[in-house]
Protein backbone atom coordinates (compact mmCIF):
# COMPACT_ATOMS: atom_id res chain seq x y z
CA UNK A 1 0.00 0.00 0.00
CA UNK A 2 1.18 3.45 -0.69
CA UNK A 3 2.34 5.47 1.71
CA UNK A 4 2.79 9.28 2.91
CA UNK A 5 5.10 10.32 4.94
CA UNK A 6 5.01 13.74 7.13
CA UNK A 7 7.57 15.47 8.23
CA UNK A 8 6.75 16.73 11.76
CA UNK A 9 8.13 19.69 13.39
CA UNK A 10 7.33 20.62 16.86
CA UNK A 11 8.10 22.67 20.35
CA UNK A 12 7.55 21.99 23.84
CA UNK A 13 5.99 18.65 23.07
CA UNK A 14 3.71 19.11 20.99
CA UNK A 15 2.79 18.90 17.01
CA UNK A 16 3.31 22.64 15.60
CA UNK A 17 0.08 23.55 13.66
CA UNK A 18 1.61 23.05 10.11
CA UNK A 19 2.12 19.46 11.11
CA UNK A 20 -1.75 19.35 12.08
CA UNK A 21 -2.31 21.04 8.68
CA UNK A 22 -0.48 17.72 6.90
CA UNK A 23 -1.48 15.11 9.24
CA UNK A 24 -5.33 16.87 8.19
CA UNK A 25 -4.43 15.99 4.50
CA UNK A 26 -2.59 13.23 4.71
CA UNK A 27 -5.56 11.23 6.19
CA UNK A 28 -8.31 12.48 3.54
CA UNK A 29 -6.06 10.60 1.24
CA UNK A 30 -6.48 7.43 2.73
CA UNK A 31 -3.67 6.22 2.33
CA UNK A 32 -0.76 4.46 5.83
CA UNK A 33 0.34 7.96 7.37
CA UNK A 34 4.09 7.64 8.59
CA UNK A 35 5.42 10.66 10.36
CA UNK A 36 9.54 11.52 10.79
CA UNK A 37 9.95 13.12 14.58
CA UNK A 38 13.79 14.67 14.37
CA UNK A 39 15.21 15.93 17.65
CA UNK A 40 14.48 15.25 21.80
CA UNK A 41 11.01 14.43 22.42
CA UNK A 42 10.50 13.03 19.40
CA UNK A 43 9.30 9.33 20.82
CA UNK A 44 6.73 11.83 22.98
CA UNK A 45 4.51 12.78 20.32
CA UNK A 46 3.60 8.81 20.17
CA UNK A 47 0.43 9.40 21.45
CA UNK A 48 -0.13 12.95 20.06
CA UNK A 49 0.33 11.30 16.62
CA UNK A 50 -1.86 8.34 17.55
CA UNK A 51 -4.48 10.37 17.79
CA UNK A 52 -3.96 12.07 14.11
CA UNK A 53 -4.18 8.71 13.00
CA UNK A 54 -0.40 8.28 12.26
CA UNK A 55 0.04 4.65 11.75
CA UNK A 56 3.56 4.63 12.55
CA UNK A 57 6.28 6.72 13.79
CA UNK A 58 9.69 7.22 12.57
CA UNK A 59 12.14 8.81 15.08
CA UNK A 60 15.40 9.70 15.63
CA UNK A 61 15.06 11.14 19.61
CA UNK A 62 18.90 12.72 19.83
CA UNK A 63 19.57 16.16 20.85
CA UNK A 64 22.11 16.56 18.17
CA UNK A 65 19.01 16.79 15.87
CA UNK A 66 17.82 19.77 18.03
CA UNK A 67 19.37 22.29 15.74
CA UNK A 68 19.25 22.45 12.73
CA UNK A 69 22.65 20.73 10.77
CA UNK A 70 21.48 20.89 6.74
CA UNK A 71 24.62 18.06 6.37
CA UNK A 72 23.07 16.13 9.27
CA UNK A 73 19.20 16.26 8.63
CA UNK A 74 19.78 15.94 4.77
CA UNK A 75 21.86 12.97 4.99
CA UNK A 76 19.15 11.46 7.90
CA UNK A 77 16.17 11.97 5.57
CA UNK A 78 17.58 11.05 2.56
CA UNK A 79 18.18 7.57 4.26
CA UNK A 80 14.88 7.60 5.78
CA UNK A 81 12.99 8.29 1.96
CA UNK A 82 15.42 5.63 0.45
CA UNK A 83 14.61 3.02 2.64
CA UNK A 84 10.82 3.73 3.15
CA UNK A 85 10.23 4.40 -0.19
CA UNK A 86 7.01 6.79 0.43
CA UNK A 87 4.66 7.95 -2.24
CA UNK A 88 4.32 11.34 -1.18
CA UNK A 89 6.27 13.31 1.36
CA UNK A 90 4.57 16.11 3.01
CA UNK A 91 6.30 19.08 5.06
CA UNK A 92 5.59 22.53 5.56
CA UNK A 93 7.31 25.58 3.80
CA UNK A 94 9.03 26.85 6.55
CA UNK A 95 12.40 28.18 6.30
CA UNK A 96 14.06 24.91 7.94
CA UNK A 97 11.98 22.58 5.07
CA UNK A 98 12.89 25.06 1.79
CA UNK A 99 16.76 24.54 2.92
CA UNK A 100 16.47 20.85 2.99
CA UNK A 101 13.85 19.53 0.95
CA UNK A 102 15.82 20.50 -2.00
CA UNK A 103 19.24 18.29 -0.99
CA UNK A 104 17.01 15.36 -0.01
CA UNK A 105 15.35 15.92 -3.42
CA UNK A 106 18.92 16.31 -5.50
CA UNK A 107 20.27 13.10 -3.59
CA UNK A 108 17.14 10.69 -4.23
CA UNK A 109 16.69 12.52 -7.64
CA UNK A 110 13.14 13.22 -7.09
CA UNK A 111 10.47 15.83 -7.83
CA UNK A 112 9.89 18.13 -5.27
CA UNK A 113 6.87 21.26 -5.29
CA UNK A 114 7.59 23.92 -3.04
CA UNK A 115 5.84 26.85 -1.70
CA UNK A 116 1.90 25.01 -2.65
CA UNK A 117 -1.57 26.26 -1.11
CA UNK A 118 -3.48 23.15 -2.42
CA UNK A 119 -3.35 19.98 -2.30
CA UNK A 120 -5.05 16.99 -3.63
CA UNK A 121 -3.79 13.06 -2.79
CA UNK A 122 -5.13 10.17 -4.50
CA UNK A 123 -5.75 6.94 -3.26
CA UNK A 124 -3.01 5.46 -5.50
CA UNK A 125 -0.65 8.27 -4.01
CA UNK A 126 -0.78 10.67 -6.65
CA UNK A 127 -0.44 14.04 -6.08
CA UNK A 128 -1.93 17.20 -7.37
CA UNK A 129 -0.69 20.92 -5.77
CA UNK A 130 -1.60 24.55 -6.72
CA UNK A 131 1.53 26.70 -6.13
CA UNK A 132 1.68 31.00 -7.10
CA UNK A 133 4.47 31.93 -9.14
CA UNK A 134 5.96 35.81 -10.20
CA UNK A 135 5.03 37.10 -6.66
CA UNK A 136 1.26 35.82 -7.01
CA UNK A 137 0.26 37.11 -10.62
CA UNK A 138 -0.42 33.53 -11.21
CA UNK A 139 -0.52 30.22 -10.07
CA UNK A 140 0.46 26.97 -11.63
CA UNK A 141 -0.81 23.21 -11.21
CA UNK A 142 1.53 20.89 -9.79
CA UNK A 143 2.27 17.06 -10.96
CA UNK A 144 4.89 14.95 -10.67
CA UNK A 145 6.08 12.34 -13.66
CA UNK A 146 9.00 9.74 -13.31
CA UNK A 147 8.93 10.37 -9.76
CA UNK A 148 8.09 7.38 -6.81
CA UNK A 149 8.81 9.81 -4.37
CA UNK A 150 6.96 13.34 -4.51
CA UNK A 151 8.10 16.07 -2.09
CA UNK A 152 5.46 18.20 -1.43
CA UNK A 153 6.33 21.74 0.61
CA UNK A 154 3.17 22.95 1.35
CA UNK A 155 2.88 26.96 3.07
CA UNK A 156 1.23 27.29 6.68
CA UNK A 157 -2.10 28.63 7.00
CA UNK A 158 -3.56 27.03 3.82
CA UNK A 159 -5.02 23.83 4.86
CA UNK A 160 -7.68 22.80 6.89
CA UNK A 161 -6.84 20.89 10.43
CA UNK A 162 -9.72 18.46 11.11
CA UNK A 163 -9.80 16.52 14.22
CA UNK A 164 -9.11 13.07 13.41
CA UNK A 165 -12.59 10.57 13.54
CA UNK A 166 -10.55 7.54 15.06
CA UNK A 167 -7.12 7.33 17.20
CA UNK A 168 -4.87 5.09 16.39
CA UNK A 169 -1.42 3.10 18.23
CA UNK A 170 1.14 4.10 15.75
CA UNK A 171 4.32 1.43 15.77
CA UNK A 172 7.89 3.53 16.74
CA UNK A 173 10.35 2.70 14.74
CA UNK A 174 13.88 3.80 15.38
CA UNK A 175 15.83 5.69 13.18
CA UNK A 176 19.77 5.34 13.53
CA UNK A 177 21.85 8.48 13.39
CA UNK A 178 24.20 8.19 10.68
CA UNK A 179 27.94 6.74 11.24
CA UNK A 180 29.20 9.15 8.26
CA UNK A 181 31.45 12.03 10.05
CA UNK A 182 30.01 15.48 9.63
CA UNK A 183 31.63 17.92 7.51
CA UNK A 184 29.88 20.65 9.09
CA UNK A 185 29.00 21.40 13.41
CA UNK A 186 26.37 23.58 14.45
CA UNK A 187 27.46 25.41 17.83
CA UNK A 188 24.57 27.28 18.43
CA UNK A 189 21.64 29.14 17.19
CA UNK A 190 21.05 32.65 18.45
CA UNK A 191 17.48 33.08 18.19
CA UNK A 192 15.61 36.13 17.60
CA UNK A 193 14.38 38.50 21.22
CA UNK A 194 10.59 38.01 19.83
CA UNK A 195 9.28 35.34 21.68
CA UNK A 196 6.35 35.44 19.23
CA UNK A 197 4.80 33.01 16.44
CA UNK A 198 7.16 33.30 13.27
CA UNK A 199 5.66 35.65 10.04
CA UNK A 200 4.48 32.63 8.20
CA UNK A 201 2.80 30.74 11.19
CA UNK A 202 0.98 33.21 13.00
CA UNK A 203 -2.39 33.48 12.33
CA UNK A 204 -2.95 37.35 13.12
CA UNK A 205 -0.33 39.99 11.78
CA UNK A 206 -0.35 43.63 12.62
CA UNK A 207 1.61 45.35 10.28
CA UNK A 208 3.27 48.84 10.12
CA UNK A 209 4.81 50.93 7.74
CA UNK A 210 5.92 54.67 7.37
CA UNK A 211 2.96 56.13 8.10
CA UNK A 212 3.62 55.70 12.15
CA UNK A 213 6.35 58.73 11.21
CA UNK A 214 9.04 57.29 12.87
CA UNK A 215 11.26 53.90 14.49
CA UNK A 216 9.74 54.81 18.15
CA UNK A 217 6.03 54.92 16.21
CA UNK A 218 6.68 50.68 16.02
CA UNK A 219 5.42 50.98 19.41
CA UNK A 220 1.58 51.08 18.65
CA UNK A 221 2.04 48.31 16.14
CA UNK A 222 3.86 45.83 18.79
CA UNK A 223 0.93 47.07 21.60
CA UNK A 224 -1.73 46.30 19.91
CA UNK A 225 0.01 42.58 18.38
CA UNK A 226 0.32 42.14 22.15
CA UNK A 227 -3.87 42.74 23.03
CA UNK A 228 -4.46 40.55 19.93
CA UNK A 229 -1.71 37.93 20.76
CA UNK A 230 -0.43 38.91 17.13
CA UNK A 231 2.90 38.88 15.65
CA UNK A 232 4.00 42.32 14.39
CA UNK A 233 5.21 42.42 10.51
CA UNK A 234 6.38 45.56 9.25
CA UNK A 235 6.83 47.15 5.18
CA UNK A 236 9.79 46.81 2.96
CA UNK A 237 10.12 51.10 3.60
CA UNK A 238 10.62 50.95 7.38
CA UNK A 239 12.82 47.61 7.42
CA UNK A 240 15.26 49.67 5.12
CA UNK A 241 15.22 52.59 7.16
CA UNK A 242 16.33 50.13 9.54
CA UNK A 243 13.47 50.65 12.08
CA UNK A 244 12.79 47.08 12.72
CA UNK A 245 14.97 43.65 11.47
CA UNK A 246 14.47 42.15 8.31
CA UNK A 247 12.84 39.10 9.80
CA UNK A 248 9.85 41.76 10.63
CA UNK A 249 8.78 42.15 6.94
CA UNK A 250 5.80 40.95 4.80
CA UNK A 251 6.21 40.14 1.07
CA UNK A 252 7.81 38.57 -1.27
CA UNK A 253 11.04 40.32 -0.91
C1 LIG B 1 10.47 44.82 -6.58
C2 LIG B 1 9.86 45.36 -5.33
C3 LIG B 1 9.60 44.49 -4.30
C4 LIG B 1 9.03 44.97 -3.12
N1 LIG B 1 8.80 44.08 -2.13
C5 LIG B 1 8.23 44.50 -1.00
C6 LIG B 1 7.95 43.59 0.06
O1 LIG B 1 8.24 42.41 -0.02
N2 LIG B 1 7.37 44.06 1.16
C7 LIG B 1 7.03 45.39 1.28
O2 LIG B 1 6.48 45.77 2.33
N3 LIG B 1 7.30 46.26 0.31
C8 LIG B 1 7.89 45.86 -0.83
N4 LIG B 1 8.16 46.77 -1.80
C9 LIG B 1 7.92 48.19 -1.52
C10 LIG B 1 6.44 48.56 -1.68
O3 LIG B 1 6.15 48.77 -3.03
C11 LIG B 1 6.10 49.85 -0.90
O4 LIG B 1 6.98 50.87 -1.28
C12 LIG B 1 6.20 49.71 0.59
O5 LIG B 1 5.62 48.54 1.03
C13 LIG B 1 5.45 50.88 1.19
O6 LIG B 1 5.63 50.85 2.57
P1 LIG B 1 4.85 51.79 3.59
O7 LIG B 1 3.43 51.39 3.64
O8 LIG B 1 5.66 51.72 4.82
O9 LIG B 1 5.02 53.27 3.03
P2 LIG B 1 4.12 54.21 2.13
O10 LIG B 1 3.74 53.57 0.85
O11 LIG B 1 4.86 55.50 2.09
O12 LIG B 1 2.78 54.35 2.94
C14 LIG B 1 2.62 55.14 4.08
C15 LIG B 1 1.12 55.38 4.25
O13 LIG B 1 0.89 56.03 5.49
C16 LIG B 1 -0.05 57.06 5.27
N5 LIG B 1 0.17 58.08 6.32
C17 LIG B 1 1.17 58.98 6.41
N6 LIG B 1 1.01 59.74 7.51
C18 LIG B 1 -0.10 59.30 8.14
C19 LIG B 1 -0.78 59.68 9.33
N7 LIG B 1 -0.34 60.67 10.09
N8 LIG B 1 -1.89 59.01 9.67
C20 LIG B 1 -2.35 57.99 8.92
N9 LIG B 1 -1.75 57.60 7.77
C21 LIG B 1 -0.64 58.24 7.39
C22 LIG B 1 0.23 57.57 3.87
O14 LIG B 1 -0.89 58.24 3.33
C23 LIG B 1 0.52 56.26 3.15
O15 LIG B 1 -0.68 55.66 2.68
C24 LIG B 1 8.72 46.34 -2.97
C25 LIG B 1 8.99 47.21 -4.02
C26 LIG B 1 9.56 46.75 -5.18
C27 LIG B 1 9.82 47.71 -6.28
Amino acid sequence: MSQVLVFTEFANGKLKKGSLELLSAARKSGLKIQALALGSGAKGLAAELGKEGVDEILALDDAKLDQYNPELFAEVVSGVLASKKPAVVLASSTMLARDLFPRVAAHLNVGIASDCTELEITSSGEVKARRPMYSGKVTVEVSFENSPTKIVLMRPNQLMVVAATAAKTPSVEDIAAPAKDLKTLVKEIVKGTSGKLDLTEASIIVSGGRGLKEASGFKLVEDLANVLGATAGASRAIVDAGWVPHTMQVGQT
